[in-house]
């Protein structure tokens, strides 16, 4: 018994429902049928690579559909098929089929596009971006001179994406002649494998391309760990870039080094220039951020109302407050009502509700220092001790969790402690954590303590 064409593009189809396109492109496409005996369906994949990826990702919804498709299958077996040359995996579509477009390879010019918005002008600097800003103002200006590699990182809407974009602009805007290239690490990971299976030559045209900038941007960077030949390629692209003194700059939503299945050659390349953290912003850096957004889209926000919904928008990530804002900008545009705290209050009710209490630092210290029977004073000390040292280390790290204050903050709080001592201590509660069930739940318990 086998499917017929049909069968295998509706199969294809139930697929593409279920996935983003992109993924359905990368991924599902080039999956080809080869035979369905006993119950056991046999599919094929490109190569080596795709087949564990396609294993590993979408095994279960690969089985879900197929059973839903072709009955009851005993088994799924995914199998590499070498491609003839300038075939593709696709068979012929019948007319009736869904169509599943064969895009061409990505185009080998394309640099990525900046978005006109993120600018340096547009940026607010505040203490937890300031360095960050700073360091890639410096690199805007002096490329491959200053800091290289310029790694920064933080969590999801603190600013790394617009600061990329800034130097791009500005690099451009300087000195038009220069290949500056912008890319996300989850495009170059595609764009990578689509010239693998692509084109003959393909992917020469892809190494050239990236090895022939003058300036890499790559966002996201976390997105090319655990990827075999991305990270190869990745880490060619940036000797060939280091060694011409190209300047490179990534983003990544952790430190180097805490990225699981980063390949160890290419963390210590990231160590070697610049690294710079963006931490969640305080209240003024909120408030001067919506204050700036107010003014670009035209928004009468009155100050009180910006600092409403700096302190009652319960998030460091800075998209969140520009939506607030924007929700609250058409609010008051559809019903007519100028913006207050009183309609700022009624838009955001919901919110308001569930607001989490904010935790005062010294309380933290005072609850961690009470449990461990030692003195607040002790654990702003410098004593080494083990009894001290522990608890000291899960203060940090509590306040890192539970408070928008940054590395240095934290530091400054425990007796003028350096950043990287913080940072090292969160770190090392964090892996404690894995292996110590009664230190997660001593910390669980007091951070559930705290939040009241
Ligand atoms: P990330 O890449 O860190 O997830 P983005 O750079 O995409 O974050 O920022 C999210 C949004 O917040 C963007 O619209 C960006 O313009 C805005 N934003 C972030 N930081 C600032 C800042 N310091 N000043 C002005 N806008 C900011
Ligand atoms: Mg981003």
């Amino acid at each position: 018994m086998n499917a017929t064409p049909h069968e295998w593009y509706l199969f294809l189809d139930d697929l593409k429902k279920q996935v983003q396109e992109h993924e359905f492109n990368t991924w599902l496409r080039p999956l080809s049928f080869v035979s369905k005996e006993d119950g056991l369906l046999k599919i094929g994949t490109p190569a080596p690579f795709y087949k564990q990826w396609v294993t590993d990702n979408y095994l279960p919804l690969i089985e879900k559909a197929g059973n839903e498709r072709f009955g009851a299958l005993s088994g799924i077996d995914i199998v590499v098929i070498e491609e003839e040359s300038g075939s593709t995996a696709l068979p012929a579509e019948p007319a009736a089929a869904t169509p599943v477009e064969v895009s061409a390879p990505a185009a080998a010019k394309q640099l990525g596009a900046l978005d006109p918005r993120y600018t340096f002008d547009r940026f607010v600097v505040g203490k937890a971006n300031e360095f960050a800003h700073a360091a890639s103002f410096a690199v805007a200006n002096n490329p491959g001179q200053t800091y290289n590699p310029l790694f920064i990182y933080g969590g999801v809407g603190l600013g790394k994406t617009h600061l990329l974009h800034a130097i791009g602009h500005l690099v451009r805007e300087k000195n038009p002649a220069m290949k500056v290239c912008y890319i996300d690490a989850e495009k170059f990971t595609n764009e990578m494998i689509s010239s693998m299976r692509h084109q003959r030559g393909g992917m020469q045209d892809f190494k050239s391309k990236y090895r022939g900038v003058d300036m890499l941007l790559m966002d996201d960077v976390q997105f090319i760990a655990g990827k075999e030949q991305t990270q190869e390629e990745f880490f060619h692209t940036f000797n060939a870039l280091y060694s011409h003194q190209r300047q490179i700059v990534v983003t990544s939503d952790k430190l180097s080094n805490e990225i699981p299945d980063l390949e160890k050659r290419i963390q210590s390349r990231f160590e070697w220039g610049l690294v710079a953290d963006i931490g969640a912003p305080d209240l003024e850096t909120k408030v001067a951020i919506l204050n700036r957004k107010a003014e670009t889209d035209r928004i009468p926000l009155p100050q009180e109302v910006a600092f409403f919904l700096s302190s009652t928008i319960q998030t460091n990530n800075i998209r969140d407050l520009e939506g607030a804002l924007n929700k609250l900008g058409a609010h008051s545009s559809l019903m007519k009502k100028t913006i207050t705290v009183e309609l700022a209050r009624e838009v955001f009710a919901s919110l308001l509700n569930q607001t989490p209490k904010e935790v005062q630092p010294e309380a933290v210290l005072k609850a961690v220092a009470e449990l461990h029977g030692v003195k607040v004073s002790d654990l702003k000390s410098d004593r080494k001790h083990k009894v001290i040292v522990t608890p000291r280390q899960i203060a940090m790290y509590l306040l890192r969790q539970m408070t928008p204050l940054s590395f240095p903050d934290i530091g400054a709080r425990f007796g003028g402690k350096d950043h990287t001592t913080v940072m090292h201590a969160v770190k090392k509660i964090e892996q404690k954590m894995k292996d110590d069930v009664s230190l997660k739940n001593m910390v669980d318990s007091l951070r559930k303590s705290l939040e009241g």
